[in-house]
């Protein structure tokens, strides 16, 4: 059997090294651009590694990247974000952020009493007891909950800094979802850590499998422009060639699947799946020269909803001797209704944030500035999980393609929902065709 895969981001390298280890199975896998990983690319530049998505594994132990390393025999090392030196800052003030409960006791982001309803409150979601699963938003939750202010702001603000989300958003993303990824992320012994090397590490090895099976292939800069059915077959069009699959996978944003499937017999099916609205971000990443400052790992802003992690204080294989790598991220809304100038202010005046709270706790940053990226649309998440939005089946009915990536249905969020349906896909894909699948 010949399978497509159509993305050589993280879901389809995953779907790819999971079906590459089939003797039945061989298979071509298309990227587009020169280079794999998608938005998970990792890049060196002046000494300094720089990823184009960043690399934090949220729930390490209970993630699927640890299904994928016993799986697949992945090797990694990770570390866990100092939870110590985990800040948030409010008004001018700055408190430990709750992450656990000695960060609790210490924290100013809650008063006495607030502390022990929030520690019901982490209690019930590891018990799986939480009553928010019963409400269609995060919103309606708070609205009944009977909650002070700051433990409804401090809900808010834990969703805006997971799903990287403002706050008007984190109000909308289902309460089932918020369950589930709680009672995740609380479980967790690992809750915030890093791929030690960034995500290259794990793209690597994923592409050495699919290349040790030697029956598949992967093309890059080949883009698929077409794709139509004939005799049994899908036949894909690039530049390159036209060739015949017996079946097919799409690895990449919904977007671009719904715009890839256009004028064909199956774009009815994608109808309810192309008004979704995406995740994006304005990313500020600086490579310094030499450390300017560590006060903490990561310091998040809670008046201007963004965050600096320090990359490096974490993670020092990332830069050159010396040297100091520092992620900004601020989330953005996606309310374009003032038009091109209003947007154009807005990202200008969240930059300007984003430097002050540079200059605040990071002086001299400026004058130490190796290397610079600015991205004011990075998108992190092809389908933002708010209600409104569909995430995409890995299958639909009635339709013969098989969907992963981080818009579709799946664990997780961010990255592992591309890793999850990547798996999920291959998995179902073996079951279908009947080969015996490895438990
Ligand atoms: C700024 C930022 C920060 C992030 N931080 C984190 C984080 O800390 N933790 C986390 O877990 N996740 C994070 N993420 C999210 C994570 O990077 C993504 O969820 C993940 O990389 C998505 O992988 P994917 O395979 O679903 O999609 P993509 O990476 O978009 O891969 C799709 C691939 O398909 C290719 N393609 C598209 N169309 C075609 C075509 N017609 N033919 C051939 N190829 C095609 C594209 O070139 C691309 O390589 C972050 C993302 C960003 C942008």
């Amino acid at each position: 059997m010949k399978v497509a895969i159509i993305g050589g981001g993280l879901a389809g390298l995953t779907a790819a090294a999971y079906l590459s280890e089939h003797p039945d199975i061989e298979g071509v896998l298309f990227e587009r651009s020169p280079q794999l990983g998608g938005r998970a690319f990792t890049y060196e530049k002046a000494g300094f590694t720089l990823n184009y998505g960043a690399h934090a594994i949220y729930g390490l132990d209970r993630h699927t990247l640890s299904v994928m390393e016993r799986e697949l025999y992945l090797r990694f090392g990770s570390k866990q974000v100092d939870k110590r030196k985990v800040m948030y800052e409010k008004g001018r003030q700055l408190t430990p952020a709750p992450l656990d409960f000695v960060n609790l006791v210490k924290t100013d982001i809650l008063s006495g009493m607030q502390k022990v309803r929030f520690v019901g409150e982490i209690t019930a979601m590891i018990a799986n007891i939480h009553q928010i699963k019963h409400y269609a938003t995060l919103g309606d939750y708070l609205a009944e909950s009977g909650a002070g202010e700051d433990v409804k702001e401090l809900w808010e603000h834990l969703v805006c800094s997971n799903f990287f989300i403002t706050p008007e958003d984190a109000r909308r993303v289902p309460g089932s979802v918020i369950s589930e990824y709680y009672h995740n992320l609380f479980l967790s012994q690992r809750p915030v850590n890093y791929v030690l090397g960034s995500w290259a590490v794990i793209t690597d090895q994923l592409r050495d499998k699919i290349d040790l099976a030697g029956r598949w292939s992967v093309a890059m800069q080949e883009g698929v422009d077409g794709i139509r059915y004939e005799l049994g077959k899908y036949m894909l069009k690039t530049k390159a060639r036209e060739e015949a699959f017996d079946r097919v996978v799409f690895a990449m944003p919904v977007q671009q699947v719904v715009k890839l499937l256009r004028g064909t017999p199956w774009e009815p099916f994608l109808a309810p799946y192309e008004h979704n609205t995406a995740t994006e971000v304005m990313v500020y990443d600086v490579g310094l020269s030499t450390v300017v400052a560590r006060p903490f790992s990561y310091i998040s802003d809670m008046n201007h909803k963004m965050f600096i992690s320090d990359v490096s204080a974490t993670d020092h294989t990332l830069v050159p001797d010396g040297g100091q790598l520092l992620q900004g991220i601020a989330y953005l809304s996606d309310d374009t209704a003032g038009g091109e100038g209003d947007r154009k202010a807005y990202l200008e005046e969240r930059t300007r944030q984003m430097e002050a709270l540079f200059d605040r706790h990071y002086p001299g940053w400026r004058e130490a500035v190796a290397v610079k990226r600015v991205s004011k649309k990075a998108m992190v998440q092809s389908v933002k999980n708010v209600a409104g939005n569909k995430l995409l089946p890995v299958r639909i009915e009635n339709m013969p393609f098989y969907f992963c990536g981080d818009g579709c249905e799946g664990k997780g969020e961010l990255a592992e929902r591309a890793f999850s349906s990547g798996r999920y896909a291959a998995e179902l894909m073996l079951k279908e065709v009947g080969v015996h699948v490895k438990q």
